[in-house]
């Protein structure tokens, strides 16, 4: 099987499924669950580059939490996950770095993230990279999660602990400005909830030094 959705189209497949899902606990209306069913179906439709007959067959044949489940697991046979990046790669991603801290590797679950990113006590730096066809981006900013509030995450646009993470971005005449963000203090829960890959790339292509 073919593997056609983003780790951030299955987290929106999920989204829309517990709405449905949501509905039918507040509501008897047959039709009122209908009219639910069929705006979540075409949502997804619209989200999805190709018709996925299957994958919407069974999405409506939900009916419950253990349905709910099952559904999950079966989405990730169709997911594209993140192309595993070595130590090796990183380094070479952030050549400038000395002593760059790498993350485990080992247990990371590539079929659950977006993005990698890891944060360095010791130089207070967090480092985000992206991969799209095998092609990865690499980002670095300062950041201070011990200084967390709540607000609107700049990549999964959920509102939540955040802290600012700093960016210095390269303006006119090679003039470096800061360039901050608040994003989501937890790396997991925000690839957990960010369901829309473009929100990640526009903030990604703001932050490029
Ligand atoms: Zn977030």
């Amino acid at each position: 099987m073919e593997q056609f959705l983003t780790v951030a189209n299955v987290r929106f497949i999920e989204k829309q499924m517990w709405k449905v899902l949501k509905a039918k606990a507040s509501s008897q209306d047959a039709a009122v669950l209908d009219a639910v069913k069929g705006i979540a179906v075409s949502e997804i439709e619209q989200q999805l580059t190709m018709p996925q007959m299957e994958l919407l067959k069974a999405f409506e044949q939900i009916e419950d939490r253990v349905g709910a489940e099952l559904f999950i697991e079966s989405l990730k046979r169709y997911t594209i996950p993140f192309q595993p990046i070595s130590p090796k790669q990183l380094q070479s991603l952030f050549k400038k770095e000395k002593k760059l801290h790498i993350p485990n590797l080992a247990s990371q679950d590539w079929t659950a993230i977006s993005y990698l990113s890891w944060y360095d006590s010791r130089t207070h730096r967090q480092y985000i990279v992206t991969e799209r066809e095998g092609n990865y981006t690499a980002l670095r900013g300062v950041a201070e999660p011990q200084y967390r509030t709540k607000g609107i995450c700049a990549i999964c646009h959920e509102q939540t602990d955040v802290h600012l993470f700093t960016a210095k971005v390269k303006g006119k005449e090679d003039q470096f400005t800061a360039y901050s963000n608040y994003i989501c203090d937890n790396v997991q829960t925000c690839n957990q909830r960010l369901s829309d890959y473009e929100k990640l790339e526009t903030f990604v292509q703001r932050n490029l030094i």
